[in-house]
């Protein structure tokens, strides 16, 4: 069972809306206070306009590197969706914490800073590091700043565990999201007099179809990475705008996709096939008209992640969770981008991807109980790996 005050602390964070286009700098700040009364300064990263800052914490200064205890603080809206409760209630009920976040993951966030003492009092040779970022529902672009600052300051942790729901069960692998927008710039024209336009709806279905035709090839010939409901990369076209009139030929269109690439497969190498394609349209257009073309922008690049059995931090996540076994997920996380900073790191945390993002998202009392268990274990580990 959870204890009182861990629980407080995630209804807490709960109840302060973070959803990503917000501030989350209540929130921010209170955890900075809460560990400023122990004594513990924050460095806090912010974004561009200061409405929203990331937070690092170090409990054990002096002590040798350690491991980072990795959240994000922002959530996916509700509008639209039918809620049963105020999702901003942190409703205890038959035996559950509901509410927006409580799963994804504000309560892996509460439950570490409620063992901030523990962690301090701890005589573990290590450090614990808190990380807590914003915007990793929207591309992860705040913990891109936060590790930055750690390279800049030149704190180097050796360990990351990423909280997302994983149910407790240690995962070493997830796929890596990559969303691009393609602009198409035509030239309109009566559509009676096609020969002397660009058509930008005809130029972007043939790139649309170039994506198509790489998620065939991925799932005929890409080697198969066992372990995901999908063993090969996807690709797919969300969305396609263009077009005022059945006789006027469209000089713009745009269209979004993505790759959800296996973390042995390589998704910069997929978008450059996309554009190289792309390109080798254009010299037929500007023929036209030389304005004409494809212009690419990136609306999100969240690494894959691959982790190993091996790695310590898998090990000790296993130990404090009581799990023999490992998993992979399916969604995106963080941890690609600590790993790729060098730092060995593993995802696990209380709650079921099931219940995040859904109306009434809650998350159980046995897996918090769980998820302190694993906080107190870790405040009295002794030795890493
Ligand atoms: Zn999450």
């Amino acid at each position: 069972m959870i204890s009182a005050h861990a629980l407080e602390l995630a209804q807490t964070l709960v109840r302060m809306n973070t959803v990503s286009h917000h501030s989350n700098l209540e929130l921010i700040h209170f955890i900075r206070d809460h560990l400023a009364k122990l004594g513990v300064k924050s460095r806090l990263t912010f974004n561009a306009d200061k409405t929203k800052a990331n937070l690092f914490a170090t409990l054990g200064e002096g002590k040798s590197a350690g491991v980072i205890l990795s959240g994000h603080t922002d959530t996916v809206p509700w509008d639209g969706q039918d809620w049963t409760m105020d999702p901003l209630s942190a409703l205890v009920k038959e035996g559950n914490l509901y509410g927006r976040g409580s799963a994804d993951m504000k309560a892996f966030i509460g439950i570490a800073v409620s063992h901030a003492e523990q962690f301090l009092n701890s005589e573990a040779p290590f450090a614990i590091h808190l990380a807590f970022s914003y915007d990793e529902e929207v591309g992860c672009f705040g913990v891109k700043e936060l590790i930055a600052d750690l390279r800049d300051a030149s704190i180097k942790p050796l360990a990351c565990i990423v909280g997302e729901p994983t149910s407790m069960i240690p995962a070493i692998a997830h796929k890596g999201v990559y969303r691009y927008k393609c602009c198409v710039r035509g030239k309109e024209a009566h559509s009676s007099l096609t020969p002397h336009s660009v058509n930008a709806i005809e130029m972007a279905a043939r790139v649309v179809g170039r994506v198509r035709d790489m998620a065939e090839d991925f799932e005929k010939n890409e080697p198969r990475f066992e372990g995901f409901d999908v063993p090969f990369s996807t690709s797919s076209v969300g969305q396609f705008h263009g077009g005022i009139a059945d006789n006027v030929v469209p000089r713009d269109a745009e269209f979004r996709y993505e790759f959800r690439d296996l973390p042995t497969a390589n998704a910069a190498q997929m978008q450059s096939e996309v554009v190289a394609y792309a390109k080798s349209l254009e010299p037929a257009m500007k023929k036209v008209a030389p304005a004409a073309g494809f212009e690419f922008e990136t609306i999100c690049e969240i690494p894959s992640f691959l982790g190993s059995k091996d790695d310590p931090v898998t090990r000790l996540a296993q130990e404090l969770s009581g799990e023999k076994g490992t998993t992979l997920v399916a969604f995106g996380t963080e941890a690609g981008l600590f790993k790729n900073a060098g730092i060995s790191t593993v995802v696990c945390g209380p709650g079921s991807i099931q219940q995040a993002h859904q109306p009434d998202e809650y998350v159980s009392l046995e897996q918090l109980g769980r998820c302190e268990a694993f906080m107190q274990g870790l405040a009295r580990t002794r030795t890493l790996g």
